[in-house]
């Protein structure tokens, strides 16, 4: 029962102090939101300002455009994913997080990983990407591929903000990696792609 245990997680990070950045301004933890059976999970570094004063990831002009590029090249909205951010708490004038930040807070984000079991992983951001496949090359170096991850496929991708200042040839990529998720999506016989489909 993957929902359960996912809210007893969330219900033990929303009380986290376990490393500096309870005590650095945060509004809230930002565990993360969806559905807990999605085939699809999405990745980012860390929350912004917006995120840590809604308490949710990826809101803002970033979280509007991830949700135009799912919908227009995945065909899904929000409810059938799961969203989260490797750290969970927002560092303070929304600087990298610091290693121990970062090894701290990694075990709330590997039991997510463990009990969403997604098939597909899109990381959102050099960040995201560098943490999860465990590299230290850089995303526009690591795009454009599918990474075999854990038994699923991490597809690197640009972050949205990056998008944004970048115009239209991120925005390009951006969306070629939609589509190769989209494939490895119906590869792996993910729901609703693969009902679609048929
Ligand atoms: S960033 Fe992670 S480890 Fe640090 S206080 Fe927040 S939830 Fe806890």
């Amino acid at each position: 029962m993957p929902s359960a245990l996912l809210d007893a997680l969330a219900a033990e990070a929303v009380g986290c102090t376990k490393c500096p950045l309870a005590h650095q301004g945060r509004t809230q933890v930002v565990f993360g939101v969806g559905n807990p059976d999605a085939d699809l999970m999405f990745i980012g570094e860390a929350p912004g300002a917006e995120e840590d004063r809604q308490g949710m990831p990826f809101v803002g002009r970033s979280g509007q455009l991830l949700d135009r590029i799912m919908l227009e090249e995945l065909g899904i909205d929000r409810q059938w994913c799961y969203i989260a951010n490797c750290v969970k708490c927002r560092p303070p004038g929304n600087r990298d997080p610091l290693p121990l930040e970062i090894d701290t807070c990694r075990p709330y984000l590997d039991r997510q990983l463990e009990l969403i079991a997604p098939k597909v992983i899109i990381t959102l951001g050099r960040f995201a990407a560098q943490l999860v496949l465990a590299t230290t090359d850089g995303v526009t170096r690591l795009r454009g591929r599918s990474h075999p991850f854990r038994g699923a496929v991490v597809v690197p991708t640009f972050h949205p903000a990056a998008v944004l200042r970048g115009g239209g040839e991120p925005m390009a990529q951006m969306r070629a990696d939609f589509v190769r998720a989209k494939r490895e999506l119906l590869a792996a016989g993910a729901e609703p792609w693969t009902s679609w489909a048929a």
